[in-house]
């Protein structure tokens, strides 16, 4: 993808945690981060919900070349990632992921090919090797293996708010963070105390 629309990618993201103030994930976790809260929650439905769907994320997210049109089979692939992917988070919060999510995490992971990604003054990083579906959730995995060897991976958690699916990066000192949002925060710590009563 050209430099101008990554450039236009970061300024919306960065706008977008300026209106929201939900914790985005530095780097290119947060295309991670995305991609894991996709999920239907509450009121909104699922950002996947069609092949067309996917695509458009896709795209937007500089993993797909547009034009590219997808089926529902390639969308089942795509949950499948993010199910495994889920897990994972889900992890760092302490929780056993789901062997069977992970093993078709490591398959779709496996399908995709990698390049290497050379730049000025910038660590050496994994992309895709081309713009086609199948290396773009590859690319998905790799990212989460470089922030595994990195230290970023376990700041990534899932919100515990009540009808959030949100993934949140937790930059809190103790790693003890729990909402996405001061909004979930307020909305956890109320639905904790109606359980308590
Ligand atoms: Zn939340």
């Amino acid at each position: 993808m050209e430099s101008h629309e990554r450039r236009a990618i970061r300024s919306r993201q960065r706008r977008a945690t300026r209106a929201t103030g939900l914790k985005k994930a530095p780097g290119d976790l947060e295309v991670v981060r995305a991609f894991a809260s996709t999920v239907a929650r509450g009121q909104r439905a699922d950002e996947l919900a069609s092949p067309g769907q996917l695509a458009r994320w896709l795209v937007r997210h500089g993993l797909l070349d547009p034009g590219v049109v997808l089926v529902e089979a390639q969308r089942q692939i795509a949950l499948d990632l993010r199910r495994g992917l889920r897990a994972l988070i889900l992890a760092n919060s302490g929780v056993d992921p789901d062997p069977r999510a992970l093993e078709r995490f490591e398959e779709v992971a496996a399908g995709g090919r990698l390049g290497l990604r050379f730049e000025a003054g910038a660590p050496v990083g994994l992309g895709p090797a081309s713009a086609c579906f199948e290396d773009g959730l590859g690319t998905i995995a790799a990212i989460v293996l470089m922030a595994r060897l990195d230290g970023r991976w376990p700041r990534l958690k899932l919100c515990h708010a009540p009808e959030c699916g949100n993934a949140f990066f937790d930059v809190g000192p103790n790693l003890t963070g729990k909402w996405c949002t001061t909004r979930c925060g307020e909305r956890y710590r109320a639905a904790a105390r109606r359980q308590r009563r």
